[in-house]
């Protein structure tokens, strides 16, 4: 895994033959604030259907260059794609600690049901290897509609107790509890002009 890391961010490439095919998840989860293009993060971009970007060859240049890890990364399977793996996987540059001989590491945002994902081997087996191979990760959950995302480190002693006593599940269990009762802040939107949130639905309109 350290080996792909480091080759990977030599410079961004795509992965061949991967493509988002009906995925949609980041026109969803994610905030998105730049001078062209605003939506607050749970919220679904008014442009997405399911057959994708209704705007496709004029999407502003944040949805031209922006992929997941899943499109860039080559230490995740087919299976991961984050509509239905429920994993929006993302190179994350930010907190890494001086102790680690990487620059960056990988974030694993629970985009579905997080205790039915962290109880799954595939999953477990991902941050083993991870963790025990010194790979910065973190385990991160959206917030409410319009806050931001809560996110720990997963490169913790009481992970690698767990691993060594083989109780990861447990204690992914643990860490999504902590998650689960963030305390979410509001996400800043600093720019206006195109404001692309779908709106909440509610009854009657
Ligand atoms: S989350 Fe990844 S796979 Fe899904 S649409 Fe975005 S870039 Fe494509
Ligand atoms: S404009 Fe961007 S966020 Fe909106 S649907 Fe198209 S690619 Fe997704």
């Amino acid at each position: 895994m350290r080996a792909k890391l480091n080759a990977m961010w030599d410079g961004m490439t795509l992965i061949p033959g991967r493509d988002c095919g009906g995925c949609t998840v980041c026109c969803l989860v994610p905030t998105i604030n730049k001078p062209e293009i605003q939506k607050l993060s749970g919220a679904r971009c008014r442009h997405c259907a399911s057959t994708g970007c209704t705007i496709y060859d004029a999407r502003p240049p944040v949805c031209r260059s922006y992929y997941c890890a899943w499109r860039t990364v080559d230490i995740f399977s087919d299976d991961w794609r984050p509509d239905r793996s429920g994993v929006l996987p993302y190179v994350e540059t930010e907190g890494i600690s001086e102790d680690f001989d990487l620059a960056t590491g990988i974030g694993l945002m629970l985009v579905g049901h997080p205790h039915r994902i962290v109880r799954q081997k595939w999953f477990q087996d991902f941050v083993v290897t991870g963790v025990t191979s010194s790979v910065p990760l973190f385990l991160s959950l959206p917030g409410p509609r319009g806050h931001q995302a809560a996110t720990v480190s997963l490169n913790t002693e009481q992970m690698l107790d767990a691993i060594a006593r083989g109780t990861v599940k447990d204690a992914l269990e643990a860490v999504v509890k902590i998650l689960r009762g963030w305390d979410f802040r509001p996400a800043v939107i600093t720019y206006s002009g195109n404001d692309v949130s779908e709106p909440v639905a509610t009854d009657g309109v």
